[in-house]
């Protein structure tokens, strides 16, 4: 459950595509069926996704928050994904703030075409939830690890050594950016977590891995 880089979205510049900022209603979806773009902004005045379920022809989606939200655990709600599983070839999924009445992110576990998932923002999801969608989608994979780097690099303010390390689905008021020397313990514990839940990679003897294995295995190369 990574950022997304230009590199990930470079692939659809110039497709077809629509960006709705706090739309009243999504009927100019109906007009739409060919769009392959999809961004929703801050759509709080809408609860149900399913006019989307007809753009089939949809590759990429980006539901998100207005940038105001951001840090604040504000976020959208929507009645469900489900809507979502009849776009059969939809690539990549981004949910920023956005949180689901009912079903989580289970309804994504049946879209075998996703590649790229980016979903957070919000305290609401959860390791387990994120291991669940590692089974069902192989292709996506690499985009659900169950910790990774920012694109940023900020660094740990006890040792000032070491690059923080970020918990996808860490539990509420727990810390999410933790240092891989002065929060191994942190760390052990949530791949263990990992690991319970049957997350793909599973991963052996965690507390075995050193600072230079975690940031090997969950570093970002193009961190800034
Ligand atoms: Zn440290």
């Amino acid at each position: 459950m990574s950022a997304l880089s230009a590199k990930d979205l470079k692939k659809y510049h110039g497709r077809p595509s629509l960006r709705l900022v706090d739309p009243e209603s999504l009927a100019a979806l109906e007009q739409s069926r060919k769009i392959e773009v999809l961004s929703l902004n801050h759509f709080h005045r809408i609860r149900s996704l399913e006019p989307l379920s007809s753009l089939t022809n949809l590759r990429a989606l980006f539901l998100t928050t207005t940038n105001g939200w951001d840090g604040t655990n504000r976020h959208l709600l929507v009645e469900t994904f489900e809507p979502l599983v009849a776009l059969r070839r939809l690539e990549i999924v981004q949910i920023l703030g956005v949180v689901p009445e009912r079903d989580r992110l289970q309804p994504l576990s049946r879209m075998p075409s996703l590649e790229k998932l980016s979903i957070g923002n919000t305290s609401f999801y959860q390791l387990e939830d994120f291991a669940g969608l590692s089974v069902a989608l192989p292709r996506a994979r690499g985009s659900l690890q169950p910790i990774y780097q920012m694109n940023f690099i900020s660094r740990c303010r006890r040792c000032k050594k070491h690059a923080l390390l970020f918990l996808a689905g860490a539990k509420q008021r727990s810390p999410r950016y933790v240092c891989p020397a002065c929060g191994k313990k942190k760390i052990i514990s949530h791949l263990q977590r990992w690991n319970s839940a049957g997350g793909v990679p599973q991963y052996d003897a965690p507390e075995k891995l050193g600072v230079a294995d975690l940031m090997d295995t969950f570093g970002n190369p193009n961190a800034t």
